[in-house]
């Protein structure tokens, strides 16, 4: 283990001073970070990421396909959503507008009123209890989050984009809208200040968190069982969320809200287990247009959805 954390840092300090350093000091950003090898750690975790989807989950795809698509060119959007959410969005959001906002510039949490450590500080002994708990408390707020994303008309504007997709593959966690993402992040930022998540906790949380949501989109017939697929979320339990609505079953498809943990549709009654796999998508054909669309027209449209739904749940309350 500690031969691989040498070389890890030594991984980071050389693209910190070759590309990381000189390329803030090109765009007038040095002072973005004290440090720039955690800008380094971020693209690090980042290509691994990149390099478990390509080369783990997707030949798995092919191996041990739910659906065979003979043409998978659907997916390609997909895969455009993440390399640009990994590798430009996510650190452009981070360094410009949650760390300012939610840290100081020691990378502490500036507001932490309701950290766990304080309330229960026998957990400052027990390091893995702690992240355990807080990844738990980060799935529930994304539980929470995902349910709003559905019910609430114009934040279904936004996240039905994610839906719009038929052939759902390793790629498919990022395709998002990007206001749908900031409102996301927002929340999480907000909710892991307020608790005192660590920066670097904070940062395994959503490498855990994406891995575990990526292998859950891919097209592979791999389940985790009776047991163990009430513990962690599967392939298959994330595809029935995805499933195209059935219209003499009205309502089939409002289940299996949760992202890492079940239990959070299991408590709240919206798990859904014993149901065989149907087609992806959605049934608006307006929202279906999406798969003509690339993605400046998928944003575009997304919009437009996030507007219209706003205005019809401001007249409705009117
Ligand atoms: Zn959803
Ligand atoms: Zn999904």
């Amino acid at each position: 283990m500690e031969w691989f954390l040498q070389d890890w840092n030594a991984l980071e300090t050389w693209l910190a001073q070759t590309l990381i350093t000189p390329l803030l000091q090109l765009l007038h950003l040095s002072q973005l970070s004290d440090d720039p090898r955690e800008i380094a750690g971020y693209f690090l975790l980042s290509s691994v990421q990149i390099l478990l989807i390509a080369g783990v989950l997707r030949p798995l795809e092919s191996l041990l396909p739910v659906e065979p698509w003979a043409d998978r060119s659907a997916t390609r959007i997909d895969r455009l959503y993440t390399l640009l959410k990994l590798l430009l969005v996510v650190p452009v959001v981070n360094y410009l507008i949650l760390t300012p906002l939610f840290h100081e510039p020691n990378g502490v949490p500036s507001i932490a009123p309701l950290q766990l450590e304080h309330w229960l500080p026998a957990l400052q002994t027990h390091p893995v209890w702690l992240f355990l708990i807080y990844f738990a408390l980060y799935d529930f707020i994304l539980y929470l989050v995902h349910r709003l994303q559905h019910a609430l008309p114009w934040w279904w504007g936004l996240h039905s984009l994610h839906h719009s997709q038929r052939q759902l593959s390793c790629w498919s966690n990022d395709r998002d809208h990007y206001l749908d993402d900031l409102f996301e992040v927002l929340i999480l930022g907000a909710v892991s200040a307020l608790i005192g998540i660590a920066p670097t906790d904070y940062a395994l949380i959503i490498l855990c968190g994406q891995l575990i949501e990526n292998f859950s989109h891919a097209n592979v017939r791999i389940y985790f069982g009776p047991i163990l697929d009430k513990i962690l979320v599967d392939p298959k339990y994330h595809r029935l969320h995805h499933m195209r609505a059935d219209p003499t079953r009205p309502g089939l498809h409002n289940c299996n809200f949760a992202l890492i943990f079940p239990i959070w549709d299991i408590l709240f009654g919206t798990a859904l287990y014993q149901e065989p796999l149907h087609p992806c998508g959605v049934d608006d054909p307006a929202i279906d247009a999406d798969n003509t669309r690339g993605l400046i027209g998928q944003q575009i449209a997304g919009l437009r959805r996030f507007v219209a739904g706003f205005r019809r749940s401001a007249s409705s309350t009117t």
